[in-house]
């Protein structure tokens, strides 16, 4: 079974656990690293020989479209990860969509390729924003990864569907959606898609939950990590709160050894990959997200 490997191409400073200590309007201040540490995971795919979907932020694209060519000329997906890493649910609806529709277009015109794939900053398709499904669909996306069926402070949608199927919103408009991995540990649904996850449970116990999850799921799982969790000598943030602190620094110098194991441990692919896969044997349910609307 070929499971998802993604990378949301975003830098150290554009984080949500950040925001509260760094203004948008400062970004350009800060020195870029998300070029060297996105050839660094280039550099370790190529190695082991896998393709993966590069999630990518406008903002980045807009700066590096280099960076954004090389990732597609190495044979990767390249997807979009919006514009500016707002929450969804903070944003204006007719902000984030012309936010979309924007970000689709810019990395369209950078790789000349159709843009398929979204995922929104932070996860932040939950309860309160679903009608981001819809604008989705409008801007001509085929496939979303956002919703994390799991209780967090920060994103969330328990009792969303845990396994890859076609969400349905009103009009009967359609969207593939692909949620992020999580396993049941002690009764309770733990995330365990990577990230912050990956770094700070000891790697046999997310191998474990990764193998529990897909059994669960009986489908493969989805794994994400960013260019900055290979990075341990970024700048780091004044004023950060130790919660912050904690999910952005905690085993920086382990993630790369640790995902490289990874990659040797299970076979990867694409998303697109691993939806047509999944769609070719018919195995996709249909859930309409207007009924988790309705119980709101
Ligand atoms: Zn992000």
């Amino acid at each position: 079974m070929k499971h998802a490997l993604t990378v949301d191409v975003e830098d150290y400073f554009q984080v949500s656990a950040f925001a509260p200590n760094i203004n948008f309007q400062d970004w350009p201040n800060w020195p870029l690293r998300v070029e060297r540490n996105t050839q660094a995971l280039l550099e370790l795919f190529e190695q082991k020989n896998v393709k993966g979907t590069f999630f990518v932020l406008g903002w980045v694209a807009e700066r590096c479209p280099e960076l954004i060519r090389e990732v597609a000329k190495a044979g990767h997906e390249i997807a979009s990860h919006g514009m500016t890493h707002q929450l969804v649910y903070s944003q204006k609806p007719e902000v984030f969509r012309e936010e979309t529709i924007a970000s689709k277009k810019l990395i369209e015109d950078i790789i000349g390729q159709q843009v398929k794939g979204y995922r929104a900053a932070s996860y932040s398709v939950t309860p309160k924003s679903l009608w981001a499904l819809e604008t989705l669909i409008d801007a001509g996306f085929e496939y979303d990864s956002s919703i994390f069926p799991v209780h967090h402070d920060r994103y969330g949608m328990p009792g969303a569907p845990l396994t890859i199927h076609t969400a349905q919103t009103v009009d009967q408009k359609q969207i593939t959606e692909f949620p992020l991995t999580s396993a049941n540990f002690m009764g309770r649904r733990l995330p365990v898609a990577g990230g912050g996850y990956f770094r700070i449970y000891p790697y046999f116990f997310t191998r474990m939950m990764l193998k529990r999850a897909a059994v669960e799921i009986n489908q493969p799982f989805i794994f994400y990590l960013h260019p900055w969790e290979v990075d341990p000598d970024q700048p780091r943030i004044p004023g950060a709160s130790a919660l912050s602190r904690f999910r952005h620094y905690t085993n920086l110098k382990r993630c790369m050894p640790r995902l490289s194991q990874l990659l040797d441990d299970f076979e990867f692919t694409t998303v697109q990959d691993v939806i047509d896969t999944q769609r070719a044997q018919g195995t996709l349910t249909t859930f309409d997200y207007t009924t988790l609307e309705a119980r709101l």
